[in-house]
């Protein structure tokens, strides 16, 4: 047996102890109405993590029982996001494929004297259904014969009554404690057409009646949902029981679902921003979608750190969005290769240089295997203007008048003279190079402290950078609408120079840009015209020996 980390598991483990399960079976069912966000993700790392452990199996299945509002561009990015994350599914299937099933389900019921046609408005069912405190009241049709209820059933599904006329409704307890007990709907009429059975049906199964038919349809064992759902167990339950479904019946088990600070993962509000263009689209790099933090560069083994970090609880909470970025670094400071930008240009020129040369840099330190590059080197090049004052504070390591400084990967530097305009500003910076200060060679015996990136003027390249910020902006003054809190300043475009290997890279290619932070080429890129997204900044930017 193997150890359980969470409840879910301890819950497995007993279930195979004690021989009710065989071989642990779960699914991941999304609903085809919007892209995958970062909360489907903890879902998604729960389903497929039970699955590897207990070597059982997990189906996709899309939970496509509504038709209004489905489409197949949102199925085709769902399969891709989860590919992205690294799962693989066993059975891809859709809900919709078992209408037959679930009708007979329905039919079943109603002979069995549990359940029944009626004519009540949404309206009057909901009038009806009594409070926590008091009992709901039985419906005029709740004692219809076994026979009209067929044929009014039959009626329903030939299309003889229009939308909200009749609906199938279960005969339990309508004066249950729990209010979805209460005789719910179980099929409504309503004539749309579906993107999978087309105009076969005009009557549709609802949510709670159709999940748990799913689920025992398939041979699910664990059938694992978010917190919500709690009060509907008993009636999953009921449906899984009443419908017969052989043994092991699927039990539901519940999770307190993923929370981030200054994150919305309703699909609804994410679809807003995309339908109102103020963002580029599901996979903006500011989305929380799985599409979205691929565009941002996020690799899917920091998300799945990430999800298996915070762990699987049965209490509600918010989750830090700074905690996603530490596992974030934590991967890219392993994974990423180091490379040299520089946004804030200030021209260098190295007096006694003349020429040029290639210089072999290290891609990653931190790589199992190294690798290095060629840099160009030569007489001009641009350093950042934040690493050089003309007045420094005290313990200031990087460059100023009369100062020294290493260029990372390159040489020592000697600041002669700095060049000013008519309002005092330096525009250029005339330094010298040390002689034999050549980086792992270096026999100058000059030390020094600060250790600063540079690019070569002759050959980087201009490139666009976006600044990635919350698409939302903190609650301030207690505004937590979240029409009102949209950052308009999340996406900012800087230009910066860059070193000449960067025009090699390809589309979601990594980098750290050494001192700044974590950067991902984007599919914007054109040619020469290449676009970076911001993934994170380094923890610690003000480290000028990183
Ligand atoms: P939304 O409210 O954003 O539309 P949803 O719950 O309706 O989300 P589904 O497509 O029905 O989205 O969800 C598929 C699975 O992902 C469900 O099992 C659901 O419980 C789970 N899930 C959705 N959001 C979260 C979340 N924030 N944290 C964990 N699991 C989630
Ligand atoms: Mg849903």
């Amino acid at each position: 047996m193997v150890e359980a980390k969470y409840f879910i598991e301890e819950i497995i483990n007993a279930d195979l102890e004690s021989g009710k399960v065989k071989k642990v079976f779960t699914r991941f069912p999304p609903e085809p109405n919007g892209y995958l966000h970062i909360g489907h993700a903890k879902s998604l790392c729960i389903n497929f993590g039970i699955k590897s452990k207990y070597k059982g199996k997990c189906n996709l299945r899309f939970d496509d029982t509504n038709p209004s509002k489905e489409d197949t561009e949102y199925v085709e990015s769902i399969k891709r996001d989860i590919k992205w994350l690294g799962f693989k599914w066993d059975k891809l299937l859709f809900a919709s494929d078992y209408f037959d099933v679930m009708f007979e389900c329905a039919v079943k019921l109603i002979k069995k004297g549990l359940a029944y046609v009626s004519d009540e408005t949404a309206e009057e069912i909901r009038q009806r259904r009594g409070t926590l405190t008091e009992p709901g009241i039985e419906s005029p049709n709740r004692n219809r014969s076994v026979e009209e209820n067929l044929k009014l059933f039959y009626e329903m599904r030939d299309g003889v009554y229009p939308d909200g006329s009749k609906v199938l409704r279960a005969k339990i307890d309508m004066a249950s404690p729990n209010l979805n007990m209460r005789d719910p709907v179980i099929y409504r009429v309503l004539h749309a057409t579906h993107h999978n059975t087309g105009d076969k049906w005009c009557i549709y199964p609802m949510y709670d009646f159709a999940h748990p038919i799913e689920d025992a349809h398939e041979g699910i064992t664990h059938s694992i949902c978010t917190l919500e759902f709690e009060d509907h167990r008993p009636l999953y339950d009921w449906v899984v029981r009443e419908c017969e479904f052989p043994n092991p019946l699927p039990q539901q088990i519940e999770f307190a679902r993923l929370n981030i600070t200054n994150t919305i993962m309703s699909k609804r509000y994410l679809k807003k921003l995309v339908d109102e263009g103020k963002v580029l689209g599901w996979d903006d790099p500011r989305m929380p979608t799985l599409s979205g933090l691929r565009r941002r560069g996020i690799p899917p083994e920091a998300l799945r750190d990430f999800c298996e970090r915070i762990g699987v609880s049965k209490a509600n909470s918010e989750v830090e969005e700074s905690y996603l970025h530490a596992c974030v670094r934590d991967n890219l400071n392993r994974s990423a290769n180091r490379v040299m930008a520089v946004f804030d240009p200030l021209k260098v020129v190295l007096t006694n240089y003349d020429g040029s040369e290639e210089l072999t840099v290290e891609d990653n330190p931190n790589a199992e295997e190294l690798t290095y590059r060629s840099v160009p080197f030569s007489r001009e090049i641009y350093i950042d203007r934040s690493d050089f004052a003309l007045v420094p504070p005290p313990k200031y390591y990087r460059l100023k008048p009369d100062g020294y400084v290493r260029l990372k990967g390159a040489y020592i530097i000697h600041c002669d003279e700095a060049v000013c305009d008519d309002c005092g500003e330096v525009v250029e910076l005339h330094c010298s190079v040390v002689p034999n200060s050549k980086s792992g060679e270096d026999s100058s015996g000059v030390k020094v402290k600060g250790v600063i990136q540079w690019v070569d003027a002759k050959t980087c390249v201009d490139v666009t950078v976006r600044k990635l910020q919350s698409l939302l902006t903190d609650v301030v003054d207690g505004v937590t609408d979240f029409n009102e809190r949209f950052n308009e300043n999340s996406l900012l475009e800087v230009t910066a120079k860059v070193e000449r290997s960067l025009l090699k890279a390809k589309k979601e290619d990594r980098f750290q840009f050494m001192r700044v932070g974590y950067y991902v080429l984007d599919k914007d890129s054109k040619g020469r015209k290449l676009v970076f997204n911001e993934i994170v900044g380094l923890k610690d930017s003000f480290n000028t020996t990183k």
